[in-house]
């Protein structure tokens, strides 16, 4: 039987035979304590977890399924996106070390760098959004100990030519981190293209509910995966078995919705881009957009989250924008079933080299909605915009 696809494996992950009686999906165990029959078997980890926060039944499925999904001998779950980014820079970071980093890296990425890393005796270097992997390689120095690398970048969505950096890291001796939550792990597989630690937040597309945080750690080294259960082990992340059976629950549609708000996001972004309001559509699968080689050459699928740079405009056009709109929630975060939309020119600010734009950003998730109907929404808002630059 040929290998099956990650569609497949998701699902035949829960029906798969000799496990005896039991419900398709894992049942919720609230647990710190975990008792046993015998005094000599309160440390005999292969009879289960001998304490609640190794994660019960479903916790456990789902660090399985994501270890199959990444293609990684073991993955890790911590309780937000934002600590899968964290940890594996703890595990490795050491005072004198230099950690490099894109000027456009998710901001709370950036400020553990900036803050915490750097008052603890870890330099940081942020390298320009737009560089290429051996602009970024020349940067590696003595003292560089890793390259944090996020493609496509937030909120911009540059792409980086992670498999190139990461080779080129790797020839160094430095170790390549991976933030790949805008490829969920799915379109993109940060571990086979030589990245050597895969992290996403479970809380977008994977969860795909906008209902729980979480995030997951995966690598193949087996001293990198001890140095981040160590450190895990270490700070005390715990994962809730509710939130743990949410993901798993999620997981198994994974594919299905993510393809489909792919194929909505393409058509939206490809009508977007035919307005006049609109400089430019900052999303990798248009061919417009400058990173769409490097994706068209590595990514099997996308992730529906797109950039608007809007031609000029202010503020309160794109407040008008936004509020025109009936079908976007105005949130934060993305990967859930629902659209999305927020206003995003400001976090320009703590950039070393803003993104020069041609007006207003706005950011938008595209969600499982009728794309038809999504389009017919965002012309009401364009014509809000036109409006409140009129007045
Ligand atoms: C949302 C996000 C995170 C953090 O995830 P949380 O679960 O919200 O902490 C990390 N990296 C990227 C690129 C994200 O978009």
């Amino acid at each position: 039987m040929k290998t099956p696809s990650d569609r497949t494996r998701l699902i035949a992950g829960a029906t798969q035979r000799g496990r005896g009686r039991r419900p398709v999906n894992p049942p919720v165990e609230r647990a710190s304590t975990m008792l046993s029959d015998r005094a000599d078997q309160m440390r005999d980890e292969s009879l289960g977890p001998v304490y609640g926060l190794a994660g019960t039944t479903a916790a456990r499925e789902l660090r399985t399924a994501l270890a199959g999904l990444e293609g990684a001998a073991e993955s890790w779950i911590v309780p937000s996106g934002l600590a899968a980014v964290t940890v594996p820079l703890l595990a490795v970071a050491r005072p004198g070390d230099e950690i490099i980093a894109s000027d456009a890296v998710y901001g709370p990425s950036r400020r553990f760098l900036s803050r915490w890393m750097t008052a603890r005796g870890v330099s940081v270097r942020f390298h320009a959004a737009e560089a290429s992997a051996e602009e970024v390689a020349g940067l590696i120095g003595e003292t560089t100990r890793a390259v944090l690398i996020e493609s496509p970048a937030s909120l911009t969505m540059d792409m980086l030519d992670a498999p190139a950096l990461a080779a080129a890291a790797r020839a160094k001796g430095v170790i390549s981190i991976m933030d790949n939550t805008w490829g969920a792990g799915l379109a993109f597989k940060p571990l086979r293209h030589g990245v050597d630690i895969s992290v996403q937040a479970v809380t977008k597309y994977a969860a795909g509910h906008s209902d729980l945080l979480m995030g997951a750690i995966a690598t193949n080294d087996a001293a990198l995966g001890r140095a981040i259960d160590g450190t895990i082990e270490d700070v005390g992340w715990h994962v809730s078995p509710d939130d743990a059976w949410l993901a798993l629950r999620g997981l198994r549609t994974l594919p299905l919705r993510m393809t489909e708000q792919a194929r909505s996001a393409l058509e939206i972004t490809t009508w977007l881009g035919q307005q006049p309001e609109v400089a430019r559509v900052l999303y990798p699968p248009l061919p417009s957009d400058p990173g769409h080689a490097l994706w068209a050459r590595d990514y099997s699928g996308a992730a529906s989250l797109f950039g608007l740079e809007m031609k000029g405009g202010t503020t309160e056009a794109g407040r008008a924008f936004l509020d025109a709109l009936s079908l976007f929630g105005l949130g934060y975060s993305w990967g859930g079933y629902e659209s999305l939309a927020t206003h995003e020119t400001h976090q320009m600010a703590y950039r070393q080299s803003p993104a020069r734009l041609a007006g207003e950003l706005l950011r938008f998730h595209v969600g499982l909605e009728d794309p038809a109907d999504l389009i017919a929404d965002l012309d009401i808002g364009l014509a809000a915009w036109r409006k409140a630059l009129k007045a």
